[in-house]
């Protein structure tokens, strides 16, 4: 019996993990489930999985969500806060860790679970984007086990030697392919003026708001190019991004003798997740079959950096090392919450980035403190820019 914490199980990630652990009674249990704000949600998800353990955000919704168990006659025990959150994460009653908060709050429940020695189903790209280094000498350091669970790079590491899941071995390039989005084709001259709504209405996938932005400019792949360099080891210049529309190749590994290893599936990602639960067995995961007679022929193209140059971006900032990625991410998460909450443009996220990234002190990313700093400054820059295109809007 797997014992399981879900860190942002409310999310989409979250609920498809629970979707996956509900077809395995056998194989599974919940220890811990968290949430920041959605109190009703996470109490519906501890009534059916009883877990030990439920951790939120506040004193507030800790009494709300007691409350509603307590009438439930559930007697998980409630806590709340950042510290709690790295307790369960890092609980001597739990095996696995579901990582699936988005954004930069990830990271300290992350690492504390990756320190534990959990086996880590790593969802949360932001926390790996931001303390590379930090994260995969804590994995290696503290005999951690992680699995990605980002599509890309689960394919990625389905289709490198099982062996050595690393860059290497006979590998020329990693090959991430990317949907490229709802404004793959879209007029440029109209992305100005696109609404939240619009950006989040991927066409392949269902994801939270702030990943279907992303999606929107293509910083998704950019923060994949640099979860990529750090899972698998692999320099910038052998990381090349496809566009790939269906979605159905969800990456691939290109090999010097010419071969090239793909995963193909569904665009779900209950599988990635059953993958990561199951590893290295393969169980059923509610996943529709793959028909690629149905799939209407697979495309393939380059991507457009004028278009979206956020990911030219991404690969500028890898390439830059040091807090550059960590200055990326904060300067990102916080133009996206700027574009959800109607205060910038679509094409101003971009703007907002680039002139945050280029006006930051470059520097090492060596300690927690270094990152957490650099994650900061990079935050108050951007609420300034956002500050002053809002006046100008
Ligand atoms: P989501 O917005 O649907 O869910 C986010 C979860 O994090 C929720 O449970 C929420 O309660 C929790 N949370 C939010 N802010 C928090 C905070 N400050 N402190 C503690 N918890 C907080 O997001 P999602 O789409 O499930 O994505 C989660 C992560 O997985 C992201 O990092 C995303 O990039 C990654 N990911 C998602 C998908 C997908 O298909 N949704 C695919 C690949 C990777
Ligand atoms: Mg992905």
């Amino acid at each position: 019996m797997q014992r399981i914490t879900i860190l942002g199980a409310t999310g989409s990630i979250g609920e498809s993990t629970l979707d996956v652990v509900r077809r395995h009674p056998d194989r599974y249990t919940v220890h811990a489930l968290t949430a920041h704000r959605q109190v009703r949600k996470l109490a519906e998800q501890c009534i059916a999985f009883r877990p030990a353990r439920a951790v939120v955000g506040s004193a507030e919704a800790a009494g709300e969500l007691q409350a509603l168990l307590r009438d439930a006659g559930v007697d998980t025990e409630v806590s709340h806060g950042e510290a709690e959150l790295e307790s369960v994460a890092a609980d001597a009653q739990t095996d696995a860790v579901m990582a699936a908060i988005v954004g930069a709050a990830g990271l300290r429940p992350t690492l504390a679970a990756a320190r534990a020695g959990k086996r880590v189903l790593l969802a949360n790209k932001e926390a790996l984007v931001m303390s590379g280094r930090i994260f995969m000498d804590a994995v290696r350091e503290h005999g951690a086990t992680l699995l990605p669970i980002d599509s890309e790079h689960n394919a990625i590491f389905q289709c490198l030697p099982a062996d050595d899941p690393r860059y290497g071995g006979g590998v020329a390039r990693v090959l991430l392919t990317a949907s490229g989005g709802p404004f793959r084709t879209r007029d440029p001259d109209t992305l100005h003026d696109i609404s939240p709504d619009e950006a989040c209405a991927h066409p392949n996938w269902v994801m939270g708001r702030k990943i279907s932005v992303d999606s929107a400019t293509m910083m998704n792949k950019g923060l994949e190019v640099i979860e990529a360099h750090w899972l698998f080891g692999a320099p910038a210049e052998r990381i090349e991004v496809l566009i790939h529309p269906q979605s159905i190749v969800h990456s691939m590994v290109a090999y010097h003798d010419g071969s090239v290893l793909a995963q193909l599936g569904n665009p779900d990602m209950r599988t990635p997740i059953a993958y990561g639960l199951a590893y290295p067995e393969r169980i059923d995961a509610g996943v529709t079959p793959l028909d690629l007679t149905l799939a209407g022929g697979l495309h393939f193209e380059k991507p457009d950096l004028q278009r979206f140059p956020c990911l030219g971006l991404a690969f500028d900032a890898l390439r830059a090392g040091g807090v550059a990625p960590t200055v990326l991410n904060a300067a990102n998460e916080v133009a996206v919450e700027a574009f959800l909450g109607g205060k910038v443009r679509f094409t101003d996220i971009a703007q907002l980035v680039a002139q945050v990234l280029q006006a930051a002190p470059a520097g090492a990313a060596d300690t927690l403190d270094a990152i957490l700093d650099a994650d900061r400054m990079a935050r108050a820059a951007a609420r300034a820019a956002v500050a002053g295109l809002a006046l100008r809007h």
